[in-house]
């Protein structure tokens, strides 16, 4: 079942140096628990999609529908930019536990699923570490986490492994891979690397 449709999406930004097409009719329909990569240079409009969808960015034409099926019900939406934005200041659980603090539901339940996710993914160890005290792999995916701790229906990667060595990089996107697909969770994720796309789906 179709879960978001995007329909003749274009994008202009309007700057003083004058107007840049971003986005140019793209249309693309997500099925629930259907992991979509978006491959394409630098500059070709992918950030734009993405920050369009999480509801960040304005269409300047065309229309996204969610669950077209149930009335357009919007789902939760998890969204992990290209930098980690991990707080320094905060250790790596108040780091994770983040969002469901802005979302007011950090709960007994939901701090106990989030520090599950932490042990799962072998950063139960390090929860009252700062960020500057863990590998970048680790902090890549103590950043996932937080996104993950939310449960959004949606799970929006913008680039997730760019800040990352080449070794480094291999690691975490098997991880991060394999945590989406065993989870059947919709996901659409952008990169400019053709093989990171192929390696990852
Ligand atoms: P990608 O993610 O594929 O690298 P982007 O979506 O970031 O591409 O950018 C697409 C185009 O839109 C680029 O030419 C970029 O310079 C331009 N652009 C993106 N965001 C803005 C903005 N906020 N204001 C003006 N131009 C923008
Ligand atoms: P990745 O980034 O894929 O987690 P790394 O090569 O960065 O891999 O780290 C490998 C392992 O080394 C980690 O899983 C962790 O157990 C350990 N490690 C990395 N950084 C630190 C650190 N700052 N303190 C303690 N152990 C660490």
């Amino acid at each position: 079942t179709p879960i978001v449709e995007i329909k003749h999406l274009s994008k202009i930004f309007h700057t003083l140096e004058g107007e840049t097409l971003a986005v140019k009719d793209f249309t693309l329909t997500i099925n629930q628990g259907e992991f979509v990569v978006l491959v394409g240079p630098s500059g070709c409009g992918k950030s734009t999609i993405l920050s369009t969808l999480a509801g960040l960015i304005k269409p300047s034409e065309g229309e996204i529908k969610f669950n077209p099926s149930k009335v357009n019900k919007k789902p939760s939406i998890g969204y992990m930019l290209q930098q980690d934005h991990l707080f320094p200041w905060r250790t790596i659980l108040e780091n994770v536990f983040l969002g469901l603090e802005i979302q007011g539901n950090l709960t007994p339940e939901t701090k106990k699923r989030t520090e599950q996710l932490l042990d799962m993914y072998g950063l139960g160890d390090f929860k009252n570490h700062y960020p500057n005290q863990l590998s970048g792999g680790m902090r890549q995916r103590a950043a996932l986490i937080r996104t993950l701790a939310i449960d959004p229906e949606i799970l929006l990667l913008d680039e997730p492994f760019s800040a990352l060595d080449y070794q480094t990089r291999l690691a975490v996107s098997d991880d991060i891979g394999s945590i989406i697909k065993k989870e059947k969770r919709t996901a659409v994720m952008v990169t400019h690397d053709i093989s990171e796309a192929i390696s990852i789906k």
